[in-house]
């Protein structure tokens, strides 16, 4: 389930004082409903959706990555539609934050905690609601 991957993420950030953690997410059939259109773009937000990451996007200790295969072009209007609903991404199909070391390689597949995308078993219809109940027990926490 969701919540435990998220869970889990979040308490080994928290055990190893990591100061934030990436989260992958999808648009289509996870942020927005697919309108099945080769020339229209989507718009239509899942309705849990919208609360969940316009909290996730004023949290510090979260990284949140778009995770698609839109074109170039409708990456740019998601993106503008995102930001007029106070929904913002840090980057598009890359975390150029973490780079090879010794645990990874991360150049051909880029590095994240937590992956939010139907056709890995995200349910927008009840997952969006659980998140947004786990990250009220899981605070961003205080500065030192
Ligand atoms: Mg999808």
């Amino acid at each position: 389930m969701i919540t435990t991957a998220i869970e889990n993420s979040i308490r080994t950030a928290w055990a190893k004082k990591w100061d934030k953690t990436y989260w992958a997410i999808d648009i289509h059939g996870t942020i927005l409903k697919p309108n099945f259109s080769a020339t229209e773009v989507s718009t239509e937000f899942y309705p849990d959706a919208i609360p969940v990451l316009q909290l996730l996007s004023k949290r510090k200790d979260v990284v949140r990555i778009l995770y698609t295969c839109s074109y170039p072009h409708e990456i740019e209007i998601y993106l503008k539609h995102f930001a007029a609903h106070d929904i913002h991404f840090d980057y598009v199909n890359q975390n150029p934050e973490v780079s090879n070391g010794a645990y990874g390689y991360y150049k051909e597949k880029f590095y994240f905690n937590v992956l939010l995308e139907d056709k890995a078993g995200f349910d927008p219809a009840s997952d969006w609601a659980r998140i947004g109940s786990l990250l009220k027990a899981y605070p961003e926490p205080e500065e030192p």
